[in-house]
């Protein structure tokens, strides 16, 4: 729910470099004859970008690595070269893994910077939009690794829909409503201690196919639970100033303050600060309430 820029790399020079670095002869040599069914490939990756129909591509049978998925190539050559060709690399191929995964700037684009992208010293995980379980012609095409936090990138899973409507949203190549307009929702209990439910509810006039995807998105990222305890921490302090330094202010300028907040023009439209305090705001019994 983060827009990224695309990397910035054509989609054959991570096959390339990781080619180029493989040490045995024989398979290396395998690769450079195949790599016209590659780009052939790549191709068609971009044409179903076009139409977001991503979920067209061929895919690979469940298991069986010693099946020849594309060219020459078997599913396990192509998914070792993106385990040993790239991950264990210590060349060039490495490097563009790495700076791809540095684009996210520590904020998930799947759940707008929900997820701890890593452990500090760590560059986190880049998740294969196509799995490479299923996709492994496209193990090492950048445009199909997409920096994400572990819950976005274990929610995903080894799995994709075969039903267009339910593909996750693509951070590099989707519509941009997606990431400019509100697509998210919350609402409040009129409970003490206070429980928020989010939901996402698309704008009524986007195509059908768009609002489905986006509710397949949220729950895929398990957003709902996500948001829910994450503003269970935010609301603990929040509340505990509305008793002491926000006491005196009235329920309209309280309503103001939640509204600087959620107005903070970093915060992803749909992320999950947005979300809580533009309904806090919204909310006349939360405004008016007294909680001492
Ligand atoms: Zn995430």
């Amino acid at each position: 729910m983060k827009r990224l820029d695309a990397p910035a790399y054509a989609s054959m020079d991570l096959y390339d470099e990781s080619v180029a670095g493989l040490t045995d002869e024989a398979i290396k040599v395998k690769f450079l004859h195949n790599r016209p069914t590659v780009l052939e490939a790549y191709q068609r990756f971009d044409e179903e970008s076009v139409t977001k129909t991503w979920c067209n591509l061929p895919r690979a049978a469940h298991g069986k690595p010693e099946a020849i998925v594309l060219g020459a190539l078997s599913k396990k050559e192509l998914v070792s070269l993106y385990d040993d060709g790239v991950v264990k690399s210590k060349g060039k191929s490495r490097k563009i893994y790495d700076q791809i995964k540095l684009a996210a700037h520590d904020e998930c684009p799947y759940c707008g910077g929900m997820g701890e992208m890593g452990e500090d010293g760590e560059l986190g995980t880049a998740d294969h939009f196509l799995p490479k379980a299923y996709f492994p012609t496209y193990a090492v095409l950048p445009l199909n690794l997409v920096p994400a936090c572990g819950v976005c990138n274990k929610g995903m899973g080894g799995s994709f829909p075969t039903d267009e409507n339910l593909q996750p949203l693509n951070p590099y190549l989707d519509e941009d409503q997606f990431f400019l307009e509100k697509w998210t929702s919350a609402s409040i209990r009129h409970e003490v201690p206070l429980v928020v439910d989010f939901e996402a509810r698309p704008p009524v006039g986007w195509p059908e196919k768009d609002q489905q995807r986006v509710k397949a998105h949220f729950k895929a990222c398990k957003l709902e639970t996500r948001y829910r305890s994450r503003a269970w921490t935010e609301l603990t302090p929040l509340i505990s100033q509305r008793k002491s330094t926000l006491s005196k202010f009235s329920s309209e300028q309280f309503r103001e303050h939640l509204l600087v907040i959620a107005n903070e023009p970093n915060l992803p439209i749909n992320g999950w600060k947005r979300t809580l305090y533009s309904a806090l705001a919204a909310s006349q019994w939360f405004c008016e309430a007294d909680f001492t």
